[in-house]
């Protein structure tokens, strides 16, 4: 469906929702995410077609973040076309190295990641940006806003003219087990904080976060989203402190999960990094997990 001036939003149908992928119509065509290994023939090139354009003129797929259900159809997309690859510099190694991410997580939360393959093909970067960063493809001026937290590469892809913010999986909602956090809580609180004060006519969303579970979101949904986000992660923030606070012995992630009731243990995970890297939390190994307490003052 056209949701601004040459701007095409694609449901890719994946797990029990969807991914979404924008399609930026010029001389030649744009895509912004581009969802598993099967959403290029099962979803974005029909669409190609369905406009009347054809799949051999995309030029550039330029990637909110590189996990594998936004950039699994790139390598396919770049054998078929010859497109180029574009991410935030810090998605390059994790593109390049398909597995990389899994072994880190593995590394950072043993208890909760089991070593496993990559779930995508890795994929050549032909360009990285960064911040503020203006990039001029085929007319269009398209502006970066680095936005991490659910990743550290997690960038909201701009069209400038039309006030689209295409957000992937950064603003992440609050509610049915959202946030779902890989990196950190308190950029990810940053960066929600900084989209309070951009100019958003709209948010393209990556999958139908709650509470509005749709794909896109105008003027006030818009806005409203970015709160009800800042509202879910800050809560569940101070929910893990006050478990560890009250605690007499030091807990895995399972069992602060239990005491703060349903969310991701991985959102958790990150929480209790952040913590550690300010001095508030400390974790000790026992056998498969960590365990995490609170730092005593010496
Ligand atoms: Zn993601």
């Amino acid at each position: 469906m056209e949701i601004g001036r040459g701007i095409h939003l694609i449901k890719c149908p994946w797990s029990t929702y969807f991914v979404s992928s924008c399609i930026l119509l010029g001389e030649s065509i744009i895509l912004v995410d581009v969802g598993t290994q099967d959403s290029p023939k099962e979803a974005i090139y029909p669409y190609i077609r369905g406009i009347g354009r054809d799949p051999s003129e995309i030029s550039h797929i330029i990637l909110t973040h590189a996990h594998f259900d936004h950039c699994g159809g790139a390598s396919i997309i770049k054998k078929d076309t010859g497109c180029k690859v574009l991410v935030h510099k810090f998605g390059r190694p994790y593109l390049e190295d398909a597995g990389l991410i899994d072994r880190e997580l593995h590394e950072r939360f043993p208890s909760i990641f089991p070593a496993r393959k990559a779930r995508f093909e890795s994929i050549s970067v032909d360009g990285t940006f960064e911040d503020g960063d203006i990039l001029d493809i085929e007319g269009r001026r398209i502006r970066i806003l680095h936005t991490p937290g659910h990743s550290a590469c997690s960038s909201c892809i701009i069209d400038e003219e039309i006030g689209i913010y295409i957000s992937g999986d950064s603003i992440q909602g609050r509610g049915d087990r959202r946030p779902l956090l890989f990196h950190s809580a308190e950029t990810y609180i940053r960066a929600l904080r900084r989209l309070l004060n951009e100019p958003i006519k709209a948010i393209v969303t990556g999958h139908p976060f709650p509470p509005f579970k749709e794909a896109i979101l105008r003027g006030e949904k818009a806005r409203k989203h970015i709160e009800e986000s800042l509202k879910g992660i800050e809560e569940l923030q101070s929910r893990v402190v006050m478990a560890l606070k009250n605690s007499e012995r030091p807990l895995s992630i399972g069992q602060i999960r239990k005491i703060v009731g349903m969310s991701q243990p991985v959102t958790i995970g990150c929480i209790l990094e952040d913590l550690e890297r300010k001095g508030i939390a400390e974790k000790t190994r026992a056998e498969e997990a960590y365990l995490w307490s609170i730092k005593k003052r010496s």
